[in-house]
């Protein structure tokens, strides 16, 4: 990964605090990306990373605090809240 970190399709962020450890957000381990979390937490990027996350599916980073079963979860919960509504 580079030594920037990009928010794919949206800015290029050469500020971000990812770009000390960008390995830090691609590594599997729980303790890693808990790690990779709470570097994110200290970004003001965080909000728009993670909705660029969402956007296009990422499935391997840590983006905008959140990892990718996280991210799943997130879409499940959203498409059963969106059904909820469809049938209330
Ligand atoms: S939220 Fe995390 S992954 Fe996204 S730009 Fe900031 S530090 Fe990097």
């Amino acid at each position: 990964m580079s030594a920037e970190r990009a928010i794919p399709g949206l800015v290029w962020v050469p500020d971000a605090p990812c770009r000390d450890d960008p390995d830090l957000f691609t590594s599997r381990g729980s303790a890693s990306r808990a790690k990779a979390k709470a570097v994110c937490r200290t970004c003001p990027y965080q909000q728009l990373c993670l909705r660029a996350a969402l956007a296009m599916g990422d499935q391997h980073a840590v983006m905008g605090g959140t990892d990718p079963d996280d991210r799943r979860r997130m879409r499940a919960a959203a498409v059963s809240r969106r059904q909820d509504r469809r049938t209330a």
